[in-house]
């Protein structure tokens, strides 16, 4: 078991498997990298995937930059090993394409980013995007069983405060008896000269708390799933929450393969040059490491 001092088992493995993208979104993290260096190979994304399972990593996701510019894509999700749940972050606009033959190389599920059904505004946001594509690409998942598909809506004051209901009403449309969608409202993670766009979303998360019948906290950053009659709905509220860090039970991986304990700490491990036992060793001690952001 990978367990830090602070007593947080790590679960969760990230790994970017590019750092490439087809969307300029203006406030992109962009999964906390700052330079990196050449792009992890497949094989060596199977090997440390490989690596976290044999130490009791259950769930696996696959981000970016947007994984499906791989080439290799569909090889890298073939060849990985069982996990409980394999899932993949992706900006969707390729998607539509790729869905069918992700669901049959084995992965679970998606989480589809989008801000926006307002095709202007969503241009805006990501400079080149097509909307229309993303939304072909949340059908064909929900189709072809790439679910829950969770779609990602980050909120950004003064640019889409006032589109959740619009956006849960969008992603309830998918769900019958069973849950195919889901909406994920994050806030948004204010890096230098985007301050201004930071909202607090716990008003919005109170107001679905309020008409809820039902909720499940998950136990990754003590995130809660309202179950209402207008969907299904979950907040990401990483900013100065101690619960969220105290919570945190995932490890990444970068685009040019380090071992990153944290998306808000400049600090990553290179484990260049480590297979079996030593890559093994590397990262436990990483995950020993490991220090909540936010502390109580
Ligand atoms: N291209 C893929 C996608 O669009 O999902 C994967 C990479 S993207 C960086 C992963 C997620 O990070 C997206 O859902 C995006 O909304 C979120 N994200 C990016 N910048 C963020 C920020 N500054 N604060 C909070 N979330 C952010």
């Amino acid at each position: 078991m990978l367990k830090d001092e602070y007593g947080r088992v790590v679960t969760n493995l990230r790994i970017a498997v590019t750092n490439r993208c087809n969307l300029q979104c203006f406030y992109c993290h962009k999964e906390g990298e700052k330079n990196p260096g050449e792009e992890i190979s497949a094989d060596r994304i199977i090997e440390i995937a490989r690596a976290f399972r044999e130490l009791g990593v259950r769930k696996l996701k696959i981000t970016g930059g947007e994984p499906l510019l791989r080439k290799d894509i569909l090889d890298i999700i073939q060849n990985l090993p069982d996990f409980e749940e394999i899932s993949m972050t992706t900006n969707g606009i390729l998607l539509e394409k790729y869905a069918d033959e992700l669901k049959e190389c084995g992965l679970s599920r998606v989480n589809v980013s989008l801000d926006t059904l307002n095709a202007e505004k969503y241009r805006w946001i990501t400079k080149v995007g097509d909307v229309e594509k993303v939304i072909r690409g949340i059908e064909k998942s929900c189709e072809v069983g790439l679910t829950p598909v969770k779609v990602n809506m980050l909120v950004m004051k003064g640019v889409n405060e006032n589109e959740v209901e619009e956006l849960l009403s969008f992603t309830n449309s998918f769900n019958d008896n069973h849950i195919r969608a889901i909406l994920q409202v994050i806030e948004l993670v204010p890096f230098p000269g985007f301050e201004k766009y930071f909202f607090d979303i716990s008003a919005i998360e109170e107001e679905y708390a309020k008409i809820s019948t039902q909720r499940r906290i998950r136990a990754m950053h003590r995130r809660i799933q309202y179950f209402t009659p207008k969907g299904v709905i979950e907040f990401v509220k990483p900013m100065d929450n101690t619960a969220f860090c105290m919570h945190c039970n995932r490890m990444r991986v970068t685009s040019d393969g380090k071992l990153k304990p944290c998306l808000l700490r400049d600090y990553a491990v290179t484990i260049d040059g480590k297979h079996g036992e030593e890559l093994k060793k590397a990262i436990i001690e990483t995950v020993r490491k490991r220090e909540p952001y936010f502390k109580g």
